[in-house]
């Protein structure tokens, strides 16, 4: 089995907030090696980097907006977030959960701090990622999973160097609990100090990670601190991540959607009219009803 290098080490970019209640650090699609085409199923990731909110009596967050063509993907590392959506999906996630919301045809939907996380204040670091649709589903019905982190597989790695928990795809033959539409791996490598693991996907999927705790040495060479983005060339099907300390890496590799992209904002399609026709429904409340 060939090799998987590593194609870029990315430091994460200047935080901005988006509503007031996630400090991101965009990483894709942020130019021309990390955009909707090369990173395709994975067509956006911001990061919320560890980061301290001060107890607030109004939850911070975003308020009720659109989505339709994709699926958000929401994982918590640290503090608890609620979200509500137009299609009655919802809940709250708190640290090592995931909530998937497949928006498809489209919902509106909201994601605020959980009112008692917001109240004391805490640490809170999140990803999310917006995970494309194919065409033949882009128009279907939404969906909402909401994955707890005792529903995840711990793969245990051999002398205490730690495991790999399952969110979605697979792990040497353990699934993760999320289901996806087209192949996507969605891990978290949880390793102890000198811990080390390996991972094979297949050559042209798009395949990336991003260090969330610790600092990590990658095929034995390349070295990505804490918050970098590790991109790796569709070429060669294995690699492995060592960790210089105790580390959680999340993992990512998913199959790319050979369709056009176009996009806009909120919306993901395949073509400027579906854009187009996503403000007409949007305008016109096709998008269902849900109170700010
Ligand atoms: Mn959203």
């Amino acid at each position: 089995m060939e090799n998987k290098a590593v194609e870029l080490v990315m430091a994460p970019r200047e935080p901005h907030y988006v509503g007031d209640g996630f400090r991101v650090h965009n990483f894709i699609p942020s130019g021309f090696r990390l955009d909707m085409v090369r990173m395709n199923p994975f067509i956006m990731m911001d990061y919320n980097s560890k980061f301290h909110f001060p107890p607030s009596d109004q939850p911070k967050g975003v308020g009720v907006h659109p989505h339709r063509g994709f699926e958000t993907v929401t994982i918590a590392y640290q503090g608890r977030v609620a979200h509500h959506d137009s299609a009655g999906g919802g809940g709250i996630i708190g640290q090592g959960d995931v909530q998937w919301m497949t928006a498809a045809s489209g919902v509106l939907h909201k994601e605020y701090h959980e009112a008692e996380f917001s109240k004391q204040g805490g640490l809170f670091q999140m990803v999310q990622l917006w995970v494309n649709l194919p065409a033949s589903v882009k128009m279907s019905p939404p969906k909402y999973q909401a994955i707890t982190n005792e529903s995840m597989p711990k793969v245990q790695l051999a002398e205490n160097q730690g495991f790999v928990e399952v969110i979605a795809g697979e792990y040497l033959g353990e699934k993760g609990p999320a289901t996806t539409f087209t192949p996507v791996h969605m891990l978290n490598a949880k390793l102890n100090a000198g811990g080390e693991a390996t991972f094979v996907f297949p050559a042209h999927f798009a395949t990336c990670c991003l260090v969330i705790e610790g600092d990590i040495t990658v095929n034995g060479k390349e070295h990505a601190p804490l918050d970098h983005f590790v991109l790796f060339e569709k070429a060669g099907e294995s690699f492995s991540i060592k960790a210089n300390e105790e580390s959680i890496v999340l993992v990512l590799s998913g199959e790319p959607i050979e369709e056009p992209i176009a996009a806009y904002g909120p919306f993901v399609m395949n073509t400027r009219e579906e854009i187009m026709q996503a403000f007409t429904d949007f305008n016109q409340g096709k998008f269902g009803h849900l109170e700010d």
